[in-house]
């Protein structure tokens, strides 16, 4: 996988708002928020898509649901958040470093656009 804007977050040659880190992943604010709460957090191994994910990322993919959750938590949005994976620059992707959006505190309308 070629280096993504998020590979180097992650490396700290671009900064970032980062809001959580541990050795698996990292987390920070989306530099164009779609709501009061817009953070991405991202697996510090470089997969392009979830689709590109194996057996073996499973222990890291439930990380980062855990993870999103607690940082929703922290940040005063525990009770209604949304998270959201684009796949495919069909589905909206634009930046192909696995990474899952964490929105909240506006109201989030369904179905999704
Ligand atoms: P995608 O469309 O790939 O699902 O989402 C990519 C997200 O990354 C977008 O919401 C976009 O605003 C965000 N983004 C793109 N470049 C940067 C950057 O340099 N810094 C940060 N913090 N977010 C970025």
């Amino acid at each position: 996988m070629s280096d993504t804007i998020f590979s180097k977050i992650i490396s700290r040659e671009i900064p970032a708002d980062i809001v959580y880190e541990d050795e698996e992943c990292l987390a920070f604010k989306d530099i164009n928020p779609q709501a009061p709460m817009h953070i991405l957090i991202i697996p510090k191994k470089p997969i392009a898509r979830l689709a590109d994910a194996a057996s073996a990322d499973q222990q890291m993919l439930g990380l980062l649901m855990l993870k999103a959750a607690e940082i929703a938590e922290q940040q005063g949005y525990g009770d209604a958040f949304r998270l959201v994976v684009n796949n495919g620059s069909g589905a909206g992707q634009a930046v192909f470093h696995l990474h899952l959006h964490i929105l909240g505190g506006r109201p989030l309308s369904w179905p999704p656009g």
